[in-house]
């Protein structure tokens, strides 16, 4: 399985989970078997419990697990059928690892967020992304990986420096990143430097983004690009633009003109996939 982890910086609500969807949207329509994880990063177990005011609608899936709204993009988007374990929160991997401690599983060793929560992280994204989804049956090619909240938030802590770790435990051509940030437009001019901070703490802490997705109200000038290009320490092809579109589902079509499937083909070696603009 090929793991592609969409986290994002800034502010959250600019569009991480509908471009994690229109990524595993087009890994589809070239071919793929697609799964998806979403990760929260509060202490509830899961949506359940929380208010729809404060939360949006509650998702259940067919197992009965009360989610997040992003797993309904995920089984729309991607006609799969989702379990509750698609749907990792810090409150699920604390009563995991909590419950592994009390039967005495550590053996007696001082039980640590680094390594036993970062471990429980990954084991549980490597067992869940191999579930088959669709009614092939068959383990997914790729298993797309959200990452709620921002980078640099205490909460999210944890799950980043899991995913850094994760990035080695199943190699370079078989994991990369999709940083969604925000281009602010002030007085005009499209700012670039939250974007520069945001790659920057994503750096420092281990994670390099393959793909910079920027939200902005507008198309993106193409100097603009050649910024977030030049300060990111990205290549342009690198830098997609994903500005506001009457309907979410136009997104997709928006990282396809941008060559999202071709830098993907060649980054995670997917072999012979459609490309090509037959394929919708
Ligand atoms: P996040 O996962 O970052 O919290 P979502 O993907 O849930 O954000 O998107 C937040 C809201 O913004 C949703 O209501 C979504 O429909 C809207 N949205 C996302 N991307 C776009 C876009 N390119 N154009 C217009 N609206 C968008």
């Amino acid at each position: 399985v090929k793991y592609i982890v969409v986290c994002g910086g800034v502010i959250s609500g600019i569009g991480k989970g509908v471009i994690a969807s229109s990524t595993g949207l087009l890994l589809k329509t070239a071919g793929l078997k697609v799964t998806a994880i979403k990760i929260d990063p509060y202490m509830n177990i899961d949506a359940g419990t929380m208010a729809p005011t404060e939360h949006g609608e509650v998702y259940v899936l067919n197992d009965g697990g009360e989610t997040d709204l992003d797993l309904g993009n995920y089984e729309r988007y991607l006609d799969i059928s989702l379990g509750k374990d698609n749907n990792l929160t810090t409150g699920k991997v604390y009563q995991y690892v909590i419950d592994r401690e009390r039967r005495g599983d550590y053996l007696g060793k001082t039980v640590q967020i680094v390594p036993h929560l970062t471990n429980a992280v990954q084991d549980w994204i490597e067992r869940v992304s191999k579930i088959p989804v669709d009614e092939t049956g068959e383990e997914p090619d790729v298993c797309v990986v959200e990452l709620g909240g921002t980078v640099g938030d205490i909460e999210s802590a944890p799950f980043v420096e899991a995913l850094r770790q994760f990035q080695f435990r199943v190699g370079h051509d078989n994991f990369a990143l999709i940083y969604v940030s925000l281009i602010p437009v002030v007085g005009g001019e499209q700012k670039t430097k939250p974007t520069q901070a945001g790659v920057r703490d994503l750096r420092g802490l281990g994670l390099l983004p393959d793909i910079i997705a920027c939200r902005c109200e507008n198309p993106l000038f193409s100097a603009t690009m050649e910024k977030v290009s030049m300060f990111c320490h990205v290549s342009p092809k690198q830098v997609l633009g994903v500005h506001n579109v009457s309907s979410t589902y136009h997104v997709p079509l928006l990282l396809r003109e941008q060559g999202l499937l071709e830098f993907f083909q060649k980054r995670l070696n997917l072999g012979e996939i459609a490309v090509g603009p037959e394929m919708i």
